[in-house]
């Protein structure tokens, strides 16, 4: 295809409405066409990345291949279309000013006063533009977080608005807003909606598409309100109804024609049919699975599962695989001791211990870790997960008591988990991790081997520490063997205990890169180990 379209997605009315389901729906449908679609997700806030940001903040930090730490949409995007994003598919206000404060201090502006406009819109534009001119996408699909009428929001509003301009037809714009539903009146109300429209219009934008998020069905006569309110044609007020899986979503969005209302804004005419059986047959698989398989998920921010969205996923689609409706539980783990974890634990098929930082409910992993080796019961460890199997195993089996990261305890006499050589002497925290993919070199014979069905795969990364090989002979001669390790600098990637039904810990991030259509092996397997087969 010739020429690049641009979508701009924008909210209004409350955050949360799930901008970036729309998106990655809408994406899916070009995609199930033949076109080759992205997403980006502008943030309008200072920090350079969300990598610095508490969970409690703003939930999973995502990482992409690339090694970008990411807003968690990335995520969905990368599950809804089973593409690879990018640094340049997340950018926040802080990188934008950051490149601008740069190139003000080289003297790339010499002689000129450096505004918000138009320096720091051009750098926007400059962003979204990338997509089409650098990646070479058919349909990009920028989505501008935060809520019309921000302060923050202003530069990318204005961005976009220039673009539209330069791009006409080319550039399209979708408004998500809420519709309210007052059960006093038992009334459903388009006010907010109008009021965010004109927010938009005000700001010289007039959206193309209106996407009304409601729990109730919307009548016919409340979009032609709408769309005569808003200067939108009728069928291009979509309602998007709340909805027991987000997988659902682009199949609703089908159903009202989003993906042609979009080709005829854009003037695409791919003569493609959209192809979504394969998204159906999952639909069709979550749907008819009855059957349950019970996971833990143990970690520290149980108040906020979002905080832990890509193995949520990741769960859900391998159970979905095996035929079984996945309830997970989400323990936390600051409550577990030796007296309760047998009942916490309790009937439980599979438990994973979650990734993390810092001290905090460090030592409830280490107990609900030794429940599980005891009583054989399946476990995945991911990443803290890992390296907390690797401590409670020396502290229960090889008998050091005292054995620790040095993460938690800076003068263990048994760092069995130690701080990277490279990272010993950076001060910096953003963004200096070891992060994104690296290769990693399994076994013959192992676990993983089998699950994978290969020799070298290579998986996605976000740490500081790592397991301490000087250990390593004690390990394998009591039965916690390393079956996976980077090619280049032997660092332990996977832990397995053989002996037992089904125990693999991994260093690395599974969870990121199970998508709908390519669900992960390593979490495959897991939950067929749950369910006994
Ligand atoms: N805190 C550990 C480290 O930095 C584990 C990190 C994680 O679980 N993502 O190595």
């Amino acid at each position: 295809m010739a020429e690049t379209r641009y979508v701009f997605v924008t909210g209004g009315v409350a955050s949360s409405l799930g901008k970036g389901i729309i998106s990655a729906s809408l994406a899916k449908l070009l995609q199930s066409r033949g076109y080759n679609v992205t997403i980006q997700k502008l943030d309008p806030y200072l920090n350079i990345d969300p990598g610095t940001l508490n969970p409690y903040e703003h939930g999973e930090c995502y990482v992409t291949e690339d090694g970008a730490e990411t807003d968690l949409d990335l995520g969905h995007y990368e599950r809804f279309l089973n593409i690879r994003t990018s640094q340049d598919n997340n950018v926040t206000t802080g990188r934008i000013y950051k490149s601008v404060i740069e190139k003000e201090r080289r003297g790339d502006y010499l002689g000129k006063t450096v505004q918000i406009i138009p320096h720091i819109t051009d750098e926007i534009k400059r962003r979204i533009m990338l997509m089409g001119t650098q990646h070479k996408y058919d349909v990009v699909i920028t989505e501008i977080g935060g809520t019309v009428g921000d302060i923050e929001s202003l530069p990318y509003i204005e961005a976009v608005r220039q673009l539209k301009w330069e791009l006409g037809r080319r550039a399209m714009f979708i408004h998500l807003t809420l519709v309210p539903y007052l059960s006093a009146s038992k009334e459903l109300k388009t006010k907010p909606t109008q009021h965010s429209v004109k927010a938009l219009l005000e700001e010289g934008i007039q959206p193309d598409i209106l996407v009304l998020r409601s729990e109730h069905e919307l009548s016919e006569n409340l979009r032609r309100k709408v769309a005569l309110f808003c200067n939108v044609d009728p069928d291009a007020v979509i309602q998007s109804i709340d909805v027991d899986t987000i997988y659902k979503v682009p199949l609703l969005m089908k159903e009202q024609n989003l993906d042609e209302i979009a080709m005829r804004k854009l003037q695409l005419t791919g003569e493609n049919e959209c192809d979504m059986s394969k998204w159906q047959s999952f639909i069709d698989k979550m749907d008819s699975a009855t059957e349950v398989v019970r996971i833990g998920l143990v970690g520290k921010y149980v108040e906020l599962p979002d905080a832990y969205k890509s193995i949520l996923e990741a769960v859900h689609h391998a159970a979905t695989y095996n035929n079984r409706k996945a309830k997970i539980e989400l323990i936390h783990s600051e409550s577990l001791t030796e007296e309760n974890v047998g009942k916490k634990l309790k009937g439980l098929q599979g438990v994973i211990v979650a990734p993390g930082f810092g001290n905090r409910g460090t030592e409830g992993k280490i107990i609900a870790i030794r429940y599980v080796r005891e009583n054989n019961i399946p476990f995945l460890g991911i990443c803290l997960g890992m390296q907390m199997a690797v401590v409670e195993f020396a502290r229960n089996v090889l008998g050091w008591k005292k054995a620790n990261s040095t993460e938690m305890d800076h003068a263990t006499q048994w760092p069995v988990i130690d701080i990277m050589e490279d990272q010993k002497n950076i001060t910096n925290k953003g963004g200096t991790m070891r992060l994104g993919a690296y290769d990693c070199k399994l076994r013959e014979g192992s676990k993983a081997y089998e699950i994978y069905g290969k020799a070298n795969v290579r998986e996605r990364h976000r740490h500081r520490y790592e397991y301490n090989s000087k250990f390593l002979k004690d390990y394998e001669a009591a039965g916690m063997v390393a079956t996976g390790t980077n090619p280049d600098t032997g660092l332990v990637e996977i832990m397995e205990i053989p002996t037992l039904k089904w125990y693999v810990c991994c260093q690395f991030h599974p969870e990121y890169s199970s998508t709908v259509l390519a669900p992960h092996p390593l979490f495959l397997s897991f939950v067929r180990a749950a369910i006994g087969e």
